[in-house]
């Protein structure tokens, strides 16, 4: 089945990343820093972003070594998505995975962005755009359990949504990178590999989802704020690219 959600939660020191597979729920512990004494939850599907199977996170300090925090782009990107950036925390560590976290009760910022630091930045940008994505679709959904819910506990039409945001990104604020080499980077850091519950969407749905948003000249589309792209890819557009 399609349903997937994938949770992380710090206490005492320890994570423990819960993955539900619609009714199946796996659990499975990592050492992490004390100081995170807060739920986090990755947002579904993209915890599985840059790697294949259920290998585990590293421990990674709350740092920024590649100052996203004040990057342009990452601004640029989140002024148009209507992300307050007092809301997002990047993290970047060696070898971290791609994905982005909702922590809930805390006083810091609701969303983490986690990032590899051993990659290029100009290489990082494109699969950012759609990390951040994901942050405004928790945003317009009131957080990842509910936008899991209102996407039916699907994952790939979670993120066939965040590559058609990132598609529609490059449209509007973008275009200063080439196309193939901007989509290329996006899907590259995207996993591709079909496993029950925790899709992506293959390489031809995500080809499809991204250029909907470059290209996309629906007159509902021109206009449209960030959620109602959320929305009208939720309850339109996603069926017609998985046709
Ligand atoms: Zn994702």
């Amino acid at each position: 089945m399609d349903g997937h959600l994938s949770m992380m939660n710090m206490t005492s020191g320890r994570a423990v990343r819960v993955a539900f597979q619609g009714t199946v729920l796996a659990v499975f512990a990592l050492v992490m820093a004390k100081s995170l004494a807060q739920s986090l939850i990755p947002s579904p599907g993209c915890l599985y972003a840059t790697h294949v199977g259920d290998s585990e996170q590293p421990a990674c300090e709350m740092k920024d070594p590649l100052d996203l925090q004040q990057n342009d782009h990452m601004l640029r990107a989140m002024k148009v998505l209507g992300i307050d950036r007092k809301t997002v925390q990047f993290r970047g560590c060696l070898g971290l995975l791609l994905s982005v976290s909702e922590m809930r009760g805390g006083a810091g910022p609701r969303y983490v962005v986690n990032y590899p630091a051993d990659i290029p930045v100009v290489r990082l940008i494109a699969p950012l755009l759609h990390e951040l994505a994901h942050v405004a679709q928790m945003q317009e959904a009131g957080g990842a359990t509910e936008l899991s819910s209102l996407n039916n506990m699907m994952s790939k039409k979670i993120e066939l949504g965040a590559d058609f945001l990132a598609g529609h990104l490059f449209k509007v604020e973008f275009k200063e990178f080439e196309l193939n080499a901007f989509e290329q980077n996006l899907l590259v850091h995207g996993l591709y590999r079909e496993m029950a519950g925790r899709e992506h969407g293959d390489p031809r749905q995500r080809d499809l989802a991204f250029r909907r948003g470059v290209f996309g000249r629906d007159a509902d589309l021109v206009n449209a704020t960030t959620s109602q792209l959320i929305r009208i890819f939720r309850d339109e557009l996603y069926q017609l690219v998985i046709r």
